[in-house]
């Protein structure tokens, strides 16, 4: 996990939004929290992004476990895309569920997790994982797009099924298009 790394070299802060504090919780226990948090910077993979600022729903549930708190949850955030076929900006929404194992030990040799910050633990680089892995590499603005005329460009979906044109496909008359002199008849 790239966002592994712990930062020893300042506390978090427990009023950050995707920060969740463990402290009063007992082994075994299992809370659960929602929350709407508000998405951070650049959380986005190509095409498609959440906004930034927009409201990522979350609801998670935290277990104190023998090596840390595990964490199962699912976020809700809308997403901002532009189509892979016919370049339209389009919105839409994700739902992605996680789980997660935030530890305390930082030298564990196979700790390819989370890690947890005393009592505290940082969500963000989890749901920033668990979101940028769900979006797709090529968007569409919907399933069936029929993305742009190969001729004029258009939007095919704007422009209707009966889009066609009248030249298409005589710029390269199989069989050897007819010499400019052959044709003095207009
Ligand atoms: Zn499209
Ligand atoms: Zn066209």
């Amino acid at each position: 996990m790239p966002h592994a790394k712990p930062n020893h070299s300042k506390r978090l802060d427990p009023r950050l939004p995707f920060v969740f504090d463990t402290r009063t919780l007992g082994l075994a226990d299992v809370r659960s929290v929602s929350r709407t948090a508000a998405a951070p910077a650049s959380l986005g993979a190509g095409l498609v992004s959440v906004p930034e600022g927009a409201d990522l729903e979350l609801e998670v549930r935290l277990e104190r476990v023998t090596d840390g708190v595990l964490v199962t949850g699912v976020v809700r955030a809308p997403l901002v895309g532009e189509c892979a076929r016919c370049l339209d900006v389009f919105t839409s929404a994700t739902e992605v569920c996680f789980t997660e194992l935030f530890t305390h030990d930082a030298d564990d040799e196979d700790a390819d997790g989370y890690l947890l910050d005393g009592d505290l633990l940082d969500l963000e680089p989890a749901l920033r994982d668990a979101l940028v892995l769900e979006l797709p590499l090529a968007p569409l603005c919907a399933e069936d797009c029929p993305g742009l005329c190969s001729e004029c460009g258009v939007r095919l979906a704007d422009a209707g099924t009966g889009h066609a044109h009248a030249g298409a496909g005589t710029d390269q008359t199989p069989g050897g298009s007819p010499a400019p002199e052959t044709r003095k008849e207009r």
